[in-house]
């Protein structure tokens, strides 16, 4: 059986990668660090060891405000595009809206549910989880105690 590849593009088509084999994890994540960073009010990450992901075009930016995590985007139409965290080694996401076909991803859990916005109903019977869905190594401490 050939392995799964699968594509993505930000919105303006400036930065494109291309990611090997099956994402390990698959997450909402109702975090509000992440809602503010995405501009959405919660997001899915699609998690790869990093030497699954390669951009096939373009660089992004990358930006760093929480100790350890470091962010990128398309520094011309802003899209995010992935999330790496010194506490979470081997591990790089992927923002769900970055996929050129994002339905092939479902996910697996809720992280932070206990910060998601009251409105939210879900209907699914996901493990909802209060704290990183993942075990992040302590010494980077939490980054909501900043
Ligand atoms: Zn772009």
């Amino acid at each position: 059986m050939e392995s799964r590849s699968d594509t993505g593009a930000c919105f303006c088509g400036a930065v494109a990668a291309e990611m090997q084999g099956d994402p390990f994890w698959i997450c909402f994540d109702h975090d509000d660090d992440c809602r503010r960073a995405i501009g959405s009010p919660l997001t899915i990450w699609v998690g790869y060891r990093p030497d699954q992901f390669r951009f096939t075009r373009g660089k992004p930016r990358s930006f760093s405000r929480t100790k350890g995590v470091v962010r990128t985007f398309c520094e011309k139409c802003g899209t995010s595009i992935t999330y790496r965290d010194e506490g979470l080694s081997d591990e790089l996401y992927v923002t769900i809206g970055f996929f050129d076909h994002p339905e092939r991803f479902k996910p697996h859990a809720h992280a932070y549910w206990r910060l998601r916005l009251p409105w939210l109903e879900f209907a699914d019977d996901l493990p909802r989880i209060d704290t990183y869905s993942r075990r992040r190594d302590p010494a980077f401490g939490n980054p909501n105690d900043r």
